[in-house]
C-alpha cells in the first residue's frame, strides 16, 4: 500500500491551492465542501474560482512565494508549470506540510481519492495515482450499488451509538446488533422515508434486543478459482461471518474476502491427505455455532457436489442449528466454459454425467458400460491419478480409441492450462506435458469444440476492448 487512507477535517483549516484554472477550480470546491478557508493563488485566476476564493477565503493575483505556505494546512498545486509545480512540493515537504500536485504522483505527499459522497458516509477509492481513470470506473460502479439513503441511515444511527455502546459492554454484543438492525425493517424504513418510526423502531429494540443471538452456519460454494464466479449471496454472507473454515481447493483471493476481523480456519484436505479429518470438521463447525458464532464453510465449487457438504451439515441437522447452504460453480461448469468446451451440444453430446476417478485400492469402482454410450459427455472429478485406467477402462468397454478427451488444470484461474488428446494416446501426451492437481478430465466429441471456442487463454490478446 504506496499511501494509507485518511480522512481529514479541513473545516476551518487554511488551505493552499497554487493555480487559478479549470482543474483547481475542480480542487477548490472539494476543498470548500469541506469547509476549508481558501488561499488561491495565481497570476490568472478564472472568475468563478476567484468568487468562490473570495466567498470562502482570499484570493491572490500574484506568482506563488514561500511565504503563502505560512500557517497553511495543506496545499494543492494545480499548474502546467512543471519547475513551479516541483518547487511547491520541495518546499511543502521541506516543512512538513502535506502536498498534491495534480497528476503527479512522485510531487505528491498525499493525493486525492475519487469520491463517493453520502455523507456522512463517504467512499474513497485510490489508485495510488497509477490509473485514474480506473478509480474513477469503480466510483462509477460503487455509486449505484450504494443506495443514497446509506447517508440518512448513518445519520440516524449515529444518535443512537451511545445508547447502544451503554445497553451493551460487550463489544461483538455490539457488532450483532447493529449488523442485525442495518439489515433489517430499520434500515428499510429509513429507505422508505419514515426517518421517525424506524427512530422508534431503533429505541425499542435497543431496550429489548436478546443478548447473545444464536449461532448459524453458511456452507458457501465458492466457485473453481476465479473470485469473480462467486455469487453474490456467497458473499455477502461470507462478509457476515464471525469465522471461516477453508480447504485447499479455495482460491487466498477469495478467503481475502472475508471481514478483517474474522478467524479463518484451514482445514486442509489435500487428495487422501486430510489435514483436519471430515469428523473434526464437522465438529469444529457445531462447536463454533454453538458459542453463537456465525461460522462459514467454504467449500471449492458447490458444496453438494464432490464436495461432502451433505455430510458437513448432517450434523448440524441434528443438532439444530440453523444452517444455510450456497451454491456454487462447479468444476465442471466452471472449466468447461473456460476452456471452450461446451458440456452438451445438440449435435454431439445430450446428456452429461459427473463422477468421481478417485481411487479406492488401487481400482476405480465405475459402472463402465454406462459411461461408454455416445452422445454424452463424462467428466471425471478427482480423476488425475487413475488417468491411465479411466482410458484403459473406457476403450476396453467399447468407447472408440479416438474419442476426444480434455484436462483441465487450475480451470478459471491465471494458471488453467488445458491439454486435449483422444483416449488412445492421453497418457503419453501427460508424460510429455505434466499437469498438476486440481484437474478435471472431460471426455466426449463435445471436446473437439474447443479448437474452435476457446477464448480464455487467448483474451487479452484477442479482446479489442482490452
Ligand atoms: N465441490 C467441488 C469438487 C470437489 S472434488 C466442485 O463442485 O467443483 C475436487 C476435484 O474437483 C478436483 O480433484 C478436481 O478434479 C476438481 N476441481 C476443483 N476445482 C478445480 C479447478 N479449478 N480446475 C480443475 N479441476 C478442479
Amino acid at each position: 500500500m504506496d499511501f494509507l487512507p485518511l480522512f481529514t477535517k479541513l473545516d476551518g483549516k487554511t488551505c493552499l491551492l497554487v493555480g487559478g484554472g479549470e482543474v483547481a477550480l475542480r480542487k477548490a470546491r472539494l476543498l470548500s465542501k469541506a469547509g476549508a478557508i481558501l488561499r488561491v493563488v495565481a497570476p490568472d485566476i478564472t472568475p468563478e474560482l476567484e468568487q468562490l476564493a473570495r466567498e470562502s477565503g482570499q484570493c491572490l493575483h500574484a506568482d506563488y512565494r514561500l511565504d503563502y505556505l505560512d500557517g497553511v494546512f495543506l496545499v494543492i498545486a494545480a499548474t502546467d508549470d512543471q519547475a513551479l509545480n516541483e518547487q511547491v512540493s520541495r518546499d511543502c515537504n521541506a516543512r512538513n506540510i502535506p502536498v498534491n500536485v495534480v497528476d503527479n504522483p512522485p510531487l505528491c505527499s498525499f493525493i486525492l481519492p475519487a469520491i463517493i459522497d453520502r455523507s456522512p458516509i463517504v467512499v474513497a477509492v485510490s489508485s495510488g495515482g497509477k490509473s485514474p481513470v480506473l478509480a474513477r470506473m469503480i466510483r462509477s460502479r460503487l455509486e449505484s450499488s450504494i443506495p443514497a439513503a446509506y447517508g440518512r441511515l448513518a445519520g440516524l444511527v449515529g444518535q443512537f451509538r451511545d445508547a447502544v455502546k451503554a445497553r451493551f459492554d460487550d463489544i461483538e454484543d455490539r457488532r450483532d446488533f447493529w449488523e442485525q438492525t442495518l439489515q433489517g425493517p430499520v434500515a428499510e424504513m429509513v429507505y422508505a422515508g419514515q426517518e421517525q418510526a424506524a427512530g422508534e423502531m431503533l429505541s425499542k429494540l435497543i431496550n429489548e434486543a436478546e443478548l447473545h443471538p444464536g449461532g448459524e452456519v453458511y456452507l458457501i460454494g465458492a466457485g473453481p478459482g476465479d473470485p469473480d464466479l462467486m455469487t453474490f449471496k456467497a458473499l455477502r454472507l461470507l462478509q457476515r461471518a464471525d469465522v471461516v473454515l477453508y480447504d485447499r481447493l479455495v482460491a487466498p483471493e477469495i478467503v481475502e474476502l472475508c471481514r478483517k476481523d474474522a478467524e479463518r480456519i484451514f482445514v486442509g484436505k489435500a487428495r487422501s491427505n486430510h489435514a483436519v479429518p471430515q469428523q473434526d470438521i464437522n465438529a469444529l463447525l457445531v462447536e463454533h455455532a454453538k458459542q453463537g458464532r456465525k461460522v462459514a464453510r467454504l467449500k471449492g465449487g458447490d458444496p453438494f457436489i464432490f464436495g461432502r457438504g451433505g455430510e458437513e451439515i448432517e450434523q448440524l441437522a441434528n443438532e439444530s442449528i440453523p444452517f444455510q447452504v450456497v451454491p456454487g460453480v462447479t468444476a465442471a461448469a466452471g472449466c468447461a466454459s473456460y476452456a471452450g468446451i461446451p458440456l452438451t451440444h445438440r449435435d454431439y453430446a445430450q446428456s452429461v454425467r459427473f463422477v468421481t476417478g478417485h481411487l479406492k485400492d488401487n481400482s476405480i469402482n465405475l459402472p463402465w458400460a454406462e459411461l461408454v454410450h455416445g452422445h454424452q459427455t463424462i467428466v471425471f472429478y478427482m480423476g488425475l491419478v487413475g488417468l491411465p485406467v479411466i482410458c484403459e477402462q473406457l476403450i476396453a468397454h467399447g468407447r472408440s480409441a479416438d474419442t476426444p478427451i480434455a484436462l483441465v488444470q487450475q480451470g478459471t484461474t491465471r494458471h488453467q492450462k488445458v491439454v486435449v488428446a483422444t483416449l488412445a494416446t492421453m497418457v503419453e501426451e501427460v508424460a510429455k506435458n505434466p499437469v498438476k492437481a486440481p484437474t478435471l478430465i472431460i471426455v466426449g466429441e463435445v471436446v473437439s469444440l474447443r479448437e474452435k471456442l476457446a477464448w480464455y487463454e487467448h483474451y487479452d490478446l484477442a479482446s479489442p476492448s482490452l
